[in-house]
């Protein structure tokens, strides 16, 4: 037979009330990101889109360049230990890894032609707008290939 008592009794409100609490903040925290989302979407839904693709496809070939590397170390420790006939594998290995980091600079590239990084101010060093022609602190001219910091 189950007796709750009045302190028993208040800590179980006390447990519903925080999951409640748990709850009521994770909603709040999902409008907060959803309304942060649509202000950026505001500007241009389609890149944003496609730079998510692109870290997606990124991190895809990350991993798999992990997998990579961690394989060819198993090879490399087998082969020092005097199994034979696994150069074939080490070599595919080999070359699937470069092609991977060849792929994943590409990618990096196109996220960064998506994303293009604010200037710098070449004189004084200040953080300008993407659209400054010129410096607001000390009027240096910004050209639009000046490169970042
Ligand atoms: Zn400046």
């Amino acid at each position: 037979m189950l007796i709750l008592n009045d302190q028993s009794m208040k800590n179980m409100n006390i447990l519903r009330g925080g999951g409640i609490l748990t709850i009521f903040k994770k909603v709040t925290e999902g409008a907060k990101s959803l309304g942060e989302g649509a202000r950026t979407i505001g500007k241009k839904s389609s890149d944003l889109v496609e730079t998510t693709k692109l870290k997606m496809e990124i991190s895809k070939r990350e991993k798999e360049m992990e997998n990579n590397l961690s394989a060819l170390g198993n090879l490399v420790f087998m082969q020092y230990k005097g199994e034979e006939g696994l150069e074939d594998e080490v070599d595919r290995l080999l070359q699937s890894t470069r092609e991977l980091e060849t792929e994943i600079a590409e990618l990096h590239e196109q996220v960064a032609r998506l994303n293009p990084k604010p200037p710098t101010c070449p004189s004084c060093k200040t953080q300008l707008p993407l659209v400054a022609k010129f410096c607001y602190i000390c009027g240096t001219k910004i050209t639009s290939d000046n490169p970042e910091g």
